[in-house]
């Protein structure tokens, strides 16, 4: 890996850092604490990203036949970078973004990649992604949402689960069983379906943080066309791999970035906070903590860069992409449970109490973070991966 950036990178960071100094000057962990609602948050967050759009930052590793700019991924990771230094909200459709999209790129046809991919840039397609199931989650090739033909469509019937954001979708990317008779893997195929379509019901479930961000999906003889299948015919399980892939690969790059902008504040917090009588930045067992939880911090670094470098050289996101998930999920959460020893007592004070620290959003956090080693394949299945396919242990 070189780790200096190259004159082109360089003058487009220049241009991103300019252009983020003009228009986002706050900081959007108190930002959105402004907001009354999720959807108030969500409007906010869609006109965000058309405005970063426009002036030519989304997509940027994307063709530029589809709206995209023909860029390195690196640009792409500098565009992260910044924003993180910025502390400006991350895009909304981080879904279509960072998964749908590259999965169309791969296998969508030229219908579908004209028709959605400058959409998915604008914000105004947002995608959730229908794949888990009540009874199908880390073996999602269970699934037994039903796809039948019907002449020109596949009407389907079914329920999906703990589908982020499917409240404020367009278009969902669903994973249906077209051949109950085949063996699991092959009985699948990969559909784009319109959350308006007659026959789509979305209900919210609430999670532990008190908000609604993911939800049910029942699915009731809803009509899809066949022009609207990506990949094959039972030959979704591919495109299902392609997408996991991207999930738990290159989406690391935003995600670490989170650890790191976290990772600042809890020192800026630790040494703003009274603890027998120095600060709690001088207590010697949180000390300890803070400066692992940098190491760990540089290591997720300095390995998501190596994964970078790889698909730099044309390379693909690989299973070694559950290694930096599974990293920074339960790294994540051992640093929100540190901000709240940091916090002591206060840590129990939330949102909208006069004496909550930074607005109980450490809180928040943590009760957010607990999600994170389950979405996105849990620590066991991102073990089971590791150990088969890149250790080459024997088969679960
Ligand atoms: C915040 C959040 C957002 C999400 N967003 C989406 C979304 O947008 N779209 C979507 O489709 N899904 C989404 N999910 C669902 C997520 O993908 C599933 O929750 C996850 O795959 C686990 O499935 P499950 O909940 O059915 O648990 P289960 O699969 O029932 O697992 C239960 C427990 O058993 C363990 N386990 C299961 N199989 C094995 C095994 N073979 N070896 C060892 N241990 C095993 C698991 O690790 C877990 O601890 C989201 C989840 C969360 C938390």
């Amino acid at each position: 890996m070189d780790f200096e950036l190259p004159a082109d990178d360089r003058a487009f960071r220049d241009r991103l850092r300019g252009w983020l100094a003009e228009h986002w000057k706050t900081d959007w962990a108190r930002e959105r604490a402004r907001f009354a609602s999720l959807d108030e948050q969500m409007a906010f967050l869609r006109g965000w990203q058309r405005r970063l759009y426009d002036a030519g930052f989304v997509g940027l590793s994307w063709p530029r036949a589809y709206g995209g700019g023909d860029a390195t991924i690196m640009q792409q990771a500098i565009f992260y970078e910044e924003m993180a230094r910025a502390r400006a909200p991350e895009l909304p459709n981080a879904i279509g973004l960072d998964m749908v999209g590259p999965a169309l790129i791969v296998h969508g046809t030229e219908a579908q990649k004209t028709f959605h991919l400058p959409a998915i840039l604008s914000a105004g397609q947002i995608f959730c992604q229908g794949f888990s199931e009540p009874n199908a989650g880390s073996d999602v090739a269970a699934g037994q949402t039903r796809a039948v033909r019907d002449g020109e469509s596949f009407v389907v019937t079914g329920q999906k689960v703990w589908t982020t954001y499917a409240q404020f979708s367009e278009w969902c990317l669903l994973l249906a069983r077209t051949d109950p008779d085949a063996p699991k893997h092959k009985g699948l195929t990969m559909l784009l379906v319109d959350m308006h379509a007659p026959g789509v019901s979305v209900r919210p479930l609430r999670q532990i943080s008190g908000e609604a961000e993911f939800n049910e999906i029942f699915f009731d003889a809803v009509r899809v066309p066949a022009a609207n299948v990506v990949g094959r015919i039972n030959g979704g399980w591919e495109v299902a791999i392609t997408t996991l892939m991207f999930e738990r690969g290159p989406r690391t790059i935003a995600r670490q970035l989170l650890l790191r902008h976290g990772i600042d504040a809890a020192l800026e917090l630790a040494r703003r906070t009274a603890r027998d009588g120095d600060t709690a930045a001088a207590d010697p067992v949180l000390r300890q903590r803070l400066a692992q939880a940098y190491i760990d911090g540089e290591a997720l670094r300095v390995s998501t860069l190596r994964g970078l470098t790889r698909m730099l050289r044309g390379g693909a996101p690989g299973a070694e992409g559950s290694a930096a998930k599974l990293f920074w999920s339960e790294s994540i959460q051992r640093l929100f449970e540190l901000m709240l020893e940091i916090e002591g007592p206060y840590a129990q004070l939330a949102r909208g109490s006069a004496h909550a620290v930074d607005d109980g959003y450490w809180q928040l956090r943590f009760l957010r973070s607990r999600g994170d080693t389950i979405a996105a394949g849990t620590s066991e299945i991102n073990r089971n991966i590791l150990a088969e396919r890149v250790l080459g242990l024997p088969k679960d």
